[in-house]
């Protein structure tokens, strides 16, 4: 941390990251006459949309669907050119959003918190940045995002590599011309799947080197076609709503009747073919009631995509190493790709099984595994992010009364409802552990989020009340809650970053909320209702009572 410090002052509340959930919340506090800062690392607005831009990066939620709603006006002059968002359409989106409501006159870019400490005597944080801040607020609200911290596997000997590494998730802003290189790409997740297609026709040639094969099914992106914009638009409120009404926060897609096994064969091929024509994850996943609950419902559908898969690869041994066959289809994010199957057709890509035979170490002219050396130029780590926890436990979040982030983590996040901590009063998570947001429509669990923190922190200022905070048995009990409803799915059975399996080292908890986005709402808004059951207020004056007594 730097030397020199500059208190910039008091706040009503502070908000970390500036992505979709920390501008709404600029946003929202400041229409409840908040006094507002907002801390961003990144040079602009934007979050995950500002940091991955890599090749092929797209949102694989519909773009009508993946935009905000607190502004009618907003998403009706908003026009969306492609059935799913591109990475730059979405960052101009954001970018137009700051503008429009003139969000970045309390922003401080290029700058990271590194510390947010809370005092019980004023009831307030006070934030740290990288470079000197000092900041105190009543309020402090993490939007730091769950797939905002890059991880790349420490691989013996990066430092010697001559060529050029870069990770998906901290892209060139430049960007990176691959022609005529011989290109590494490691990692096939969304960012691998999606990057794959593009830079194998840039490059001479291209190896992929996989541990785990994932699912994946074709996004069918086109150009938006005019009447279903319009169409959309016409209902854009009652979408709005009816989204609330649905597991993932999608609305527009009929609910599933019955289990895969109460169908035929016949029916079945028939259902999931249609839903791969006409392409989305969770069209694919509502074919049954029980896809993500039943084994062998789950089977059904996972072996059709494993015989797309053989029918489209033409070489059968490649086509058998894309096969995914450790984890149920839905358990890890089921990925949308725009021809990743086909791309193993080309004569310049390879595809390298490090399951079978590891890495063993970059050297300075490539990779080296157990079985084989690869000369490379360029290697491209898509390997993903320390999800969920990782931006989190990055800040020395830490209170007077000795608790820690890290400490009290060291097992799992811990959060009641995934908003608060106990121990750690006035202090909101944006979509946190143990909230459905990466299991839903990530803009509407921001939204919604948003919403709850700003009518809290409202019913706070009207009674007089200066901290809150989420009680012990309150928080033990959500976790459990969570815990058993994913326990009554197929999910934990994948070694996937909701079970922060992807991180050596990482307590394996599966940590988003599973029970869908109508119950999670449902609970938040009863919560509410019931005068913030399971939460505990105070004034100042009743806290230094309490210590008296
Ligand atoms: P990811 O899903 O975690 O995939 C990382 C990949 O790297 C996996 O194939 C993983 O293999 C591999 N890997 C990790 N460590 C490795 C190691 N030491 N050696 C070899 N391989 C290793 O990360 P991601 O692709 O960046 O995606 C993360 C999430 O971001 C997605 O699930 C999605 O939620 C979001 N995302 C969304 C979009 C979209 O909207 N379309 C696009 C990109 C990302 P294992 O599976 O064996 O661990």
């Amino acid at each position: 941390m730097s030397e020199r410090t500059s208190d910039i002052g008091k706040f009503d509340a502070i908000i970390v990251g500036t992505g979709v959930g920390g501008l709404y919340a600029i946003h929202r506090l400041r229409k409840l006459g908040l006094s507002v800062r907002a801390f961003e690392a990144a040079g602009g607005v934007g979050g995950t949309w500002y940091w991955n831009r890599y090749p092929g990066c797209r949102c694989d939620v519909e773009s009508l669907e993946y935009s905000y709603s607190f502004s009618d006006e907003l998403q009706q002059e908003w026009h969306w050119p492609e059935r799913y968002g591109t990475q730059p359409e979405i960052l101009r989106y954001i970018n137009h959003v700051a503008d429009r409501f003139d969000l970045r006159r309390d922003i401080e870019f290029n700058t990271r918190v590194k510390e947010a400490a809370f005092d019980s005597d004023t009831n307030q944080w006070t934030v740290r940045t990288d470079k000197g801040h000092i900041a105190t607020a009543r309020y402090c609200i993490m939007a730091t995002g769950n797939l905002s911290t890059p991880r790349q596997p420490s691989i013996p000997g990066l430092a010697s590599f001559t060529g050029k590494w870069y990770h998906t998730g901290l892209w060139p802003h430049e960007g990176v011309d691959f022609t005529g290189l011989r290109v590494g790409v490691i990692g096939t997740g969304s960012s691998g799947v999606q990057s794959i297609p593009i830079i194998a026709k840039q490059a001479k040639h291209l190896y992929v080197f996989q541990r785990t094969a994932n699912f994946s099914l074709p996004a069918r992106n086109m150009p938006m076609p005019p009447d279903k914009e319009r169409a959309h638009k016409a209902e854009y409120a009652a979408r709005r709503r009816a989204a609330y009404d649905t597991p993932f926060g999608i609305a527009g897609h009929p609910p599933p009747v019955k289990s895969a096994l109460e169908a035929t064969e016949q029916e079945r091929q028939h259902a999931y073919e249609a839903k791969w024509a006409e392409g989305g994850s969770i069209s694919f996943l509502y074919s049954y009631t029980d896809l993500l609950v039943n084994q062998e419902s789950n089977d059904t559908a996972s072996e059709f995509v494993r015989r797309k898969i053989r029918a489209t690869v033409k070489n059968p041994e490649t086509a058998e190493m894309l096969c995914p066959n450790n984890h149920p289809i839905g358990t890890k994010r089921l990925i949308l790709d725009t021809d990743y199957y086909e791309t193993y057709n080309r004569d310049n890509v390879t595809l390298v099984d490090i399951r079978r035979k590891p890495i063993q170490e970059i050297t300075p002219t490539g990779l080296r595994t157990v079985a084989a050396e690869y000369e490379l130029d360029a290697i491209v780590f898509a390997t993903g992010f320390d999800a969920m926890t990782g931006a989190l436990k990055e800040i020395d979040i830490h209170t007077d009364a000795g608790l820690s982030i890290q400490a009290t983590w060291k097992g799992g996040p811990r959060t009641y409802l995934g908003i608060m901590m106990a121990g750690f009063p006035n202090l909101f998570m944006i979509t946190g552990p143990q909230s459905p947001g990466v299991k839903s429509q990530m803009i509407l669990a921001c939204e919604q989020h948003v919403d709850w923190i700003a009518d809290c922190i409202q019913h706070m200022r009207h009674n007089g009340l200066t901290r809150i905070e989420a009680e012990q048995e309150a928080e033990d009990w959500w976790v459990q809650h969570n815990n058993e409803v994913a326990a009554r799915t197929l999910y934990p059975l994948a070694n996937s970053w909701y079970m922060g399996a992807n991180i050596p080292g990482k307590p394996r908890v599966f940590m988003p909320y599973v029970g869908g986005v109508t119950a999670y709402k449902k609970k938040c808004d009863e919560v509410a209702a019931n005068g913030y059951q399971g939460f505990r207020f105070a004034t100042i004056l009743q806290d230094q009572r309490a210590a008296a007594d």
